[in-house]
């Protein structure tokens, strides 16, 4: 076989389908609780968006994106992340006037960034993530960090904390940069490329930076929550305080600064440590500037994005299995004269949701009971000739070695039941 996936995406397989789909159903489960409603706009965008939205002096698209010219010349990229096109679209569409002060939109879909594909690292990825706009207020901070960590206590990764920091407002941030130019003034020479780029068109993006031999500066730099205004300190701790009330302890991290440059105010990051170098499954913050950045009325907004690969790959790290997962029924003929009967049999338990298998090639009763199990089949229905005659199949339960005869007619309240 020649042709393989690109290099940095992957096939999601059936056998790993289920927990996309108990995630997904988790997450929209969720989000939906906090008067959220999805949103889906185009999988590429005009390059310009991106490049206003997240900023020209960030990763992301300085390296990351995935652009080309389009037949008639326009430059086009692929969403390297979606709150530039979710607050596009809100613009685009007026959907500040229509839902009054506040609209909570939420998406689903693939990601494309040209990284090192590493675990936990790919160049098309899936996110999930949220975008409140129109409040300016903390407790909706405290609120998506909440509504963050309840999907994954659902999804069975417990435990998990969000690190919470302040990047400041514009003003804040004004001095902040002063701060950072006077210290890495005497360190620069030594550090990478980027950061001596970075140092003088964004200093705050040296923070981010992964670079070993820049990692021994930044751990001692001066940090933002010291630089940062009587305000956004406020609102910082008030976010704090919400959290409290909501039953939750932040982990404050003032060295926490976030790869897009709009964020202001609020950023979080929640980590899981059985991820290794890749931890972040989730991260987010407050981007109060953005909406007017884009050409709109000035709008507060605050919103996050999970990985789903980062999700998949804790939950397997942890033998966490989807729960509630239904249970595949096998349907097994004794006989070629019974097949039609069980054909009808499969149709009227699918009617009423019930996953059925049967087998149409598979001839003995042996290789249907091999098919079975490596479908991983939770109960059998055996039918045979006498039985079914009497309205009557054998219902085998494949955890624990019992079967018992059962009327047809009982069937489908009797899985319910179960
Ligand atoms: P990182 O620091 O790990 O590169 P990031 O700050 O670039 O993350 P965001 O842009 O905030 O990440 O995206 C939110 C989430 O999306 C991340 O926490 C992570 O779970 C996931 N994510 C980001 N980039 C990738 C990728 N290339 N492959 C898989 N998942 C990713
Ligand atoms: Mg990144």
């Amino acid at each position: 076989m020649g042709i393989k996936a690109p290099r940095g995406t992957v096939d999601i397989l059936p056998q790993d389908m289920e927990k996309w789909h108990f995630i997904e159903d988790i997450a929209r489960q969720t989000i939906s609780c906090y008067g959220y409603q999805e949103i889906r706009t185009p999988i590429f965008e005009a390059t310009e968006l991106f490049v206003r939205g997240i900023g020209d002096s960030t990763d992301i698209v300085n390296k990351e994106m995935y652009t080309f010219q389009d037949k008639k010349g326009r430059s086009i990229t692929l969403r390297p992340e979606n709150t530039a096109a979710v607050v596009r679209a809100y613009l685009e569409h007026n959907l500040g006037i229509q839902q009054g002060s506040l609209i909570k939109l939420f998406y689903m879909g693939p990601m494309f960034r040209y990284e090192r594909p590493q675990a936990g690292r790919q160049r098309q990825f899936y996110q999930f993530g949220t975008e409140a706009i129109g409040s300016v207020h903390p407790g909706l901070d405290a609120e998506v960090i909440a509504m963050a960590l309840q999907i994954f206590e659902q999804v069975g990764i417990v435990g998990l904390k969000a690190e919470l920091n302040s990047v400041g407002c514009n003003e804040c941030r004004t001095s902040y940069h002063a701060v950072l130019l006077e210290y890495f003034r005497n360190h620069i020479s030594q550090m990478c490329p980027d950061c001596q780029m970075r140092l003088e068109k964004n200093p705050m993006r040296i923070l981010d930076c992964k670079a070993k031999t820049c990692q021994i500066y930044i751990s001692q730099c001066p940090t933002v929550i010291d630089s940062v205004c009587p305000a956004c300190r406020n609102h910082l701790d008030e976010v704090i305080k919400y959290l409290q009330l909501m039953g939750i302890s932040p982990i404050l991290n003032p060295r926490l600064v976030r790869g897009l440059d709009y964020y202001t105010k609020t950023a979080f990051e929640i980590r899981d440590e059985s991820l290794g170098a890749q931890n972040a499954v989730a991260a987010g913050g407050r981007y109060d500037n953005l909406v007017r950045d884009m050409g709109g009325p000035a709008t507060p907004a605050i919103g996050f994005a999970a990985g789903m690969e980062r999700i998949i790959l804790a939950m397997k790290n942890k033998d966490i299995e989807p729960i509630g997962k239904q249970n595949m029924v096998y349907i097994a003929v004794t006989s070629e004269e019974v097949r039609d009967k069980s054909a009808a049999l499969a149709q009227r338990l699918r009617a009423d949701n019930i996953p059925v298998e049967l087998s149409w090639d598979k001839k003995s009763l042996k290789s249907q009971f091999r098919h079975a199990a490596n479908m991983n089949a939770r109960y059998t229905i055996i039918v045979g000739d006498s039985e079914i005659n009497q309205g009557k199949v054998m219902l085998k339960d494949m955890t624990k070695e019992e079967q018992q005869l059962i009327a047809v007619e009982e069937l489908s309240a009797w899985f319910k039941s179960g």
